[in-house]
């Protein structure tokens, strides 16, 4: 018999294998996080899968599955319509190559036909939220999944609370973070990215 750990453990393993990138795809998370990581990922699949067995990780995803459960066993009750680990997909063109943009929406909720999606995030500290990347990421699912309202609900050990992410990206917005990404123009992207980099004992780009 599997211990619990090893269940905690394999539970994250499947989930990585069940989602891998295709051909021709850019995932949401792609678009808000420095693009060498992309190609890290498959030039060293033995540093990939280190995250499996990142505790901070496992707890998000713990987090994730307490909120997605009670929000239907609960919402549902109220006639709200509950959707969990939503796929949504929108083709694009650029330079005359199609790629699709991919992403999975947390939660979305539908109340007499208003959508607003969830982005949950774990973090271990309070200050500064709601972070930058989660901000673009959000803006980024209200563009995929059409949503009225998207929010980003943060769970820490010192607060739980929501905000609402009223900035919209047009399809030139999306459209040049894309370029951005593909063309690697901001290694990394985001000043303090390298400092929690599982690439960064080997990246030529690292700062700090
Ligand atoms: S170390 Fe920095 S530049 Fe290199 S892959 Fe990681 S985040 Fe990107």
């Amino acid at each position: 018999m599997k211990t619990l750990q090893e269940l905690l453990y394999e539970i994250r393993r499947l989930e990585k294998e069940a989602h891998k990138r295709k051909e021709g795809e850019i995932w949401v998370s792609d678009l808000a996080r420095c693009p060498l990581k992309v190609e890290y990922e498959v030039r060293y699949p033995e540093l990939a899968v280190q995250d499996i067995y990142h505790p901070s990780f496992i707890l998000g995803d713990l987090v994730h599955k307490g909120v997605e459960t009670l929000a239907k066993e609960f919402l549902e009750k109220d006639e709200v319509k509950v959707e969990v680990e939503v796929e949504g997909r929108r083709e694009m063109e650029i330079g005359g190559v199609k790629y699709v943009i991919v992403g999975r929406a947390d939660i979305i909720l539908t109340s007499g036909g208003h959508r607003v999606g969830y982005e949950l995030k774990y973090c271990r500290s309070d200050p500064g939220l709601p972070l930058e990347h989660h901000v673009l990421q959000a803006r980024l699912y209200k563009w995929l999944f059409n949503l009225d309202t998207v929010k980003l609900l943060y769970i820490t050990p010192d607060r739980i609370t929501e905000y609402e992410i009223k900035d919209e990206v047009s399809d030139d917005d999306v459209m040049r973070l894309v370029v951005e990404h593909l063309s690697k123009a901001r290694t990394p992207k985001w000043p303090w990215e390298c400092k929690y980099c599982t690439y960064s004992v080997l990246c030529p780009f690292k700062r700090g």
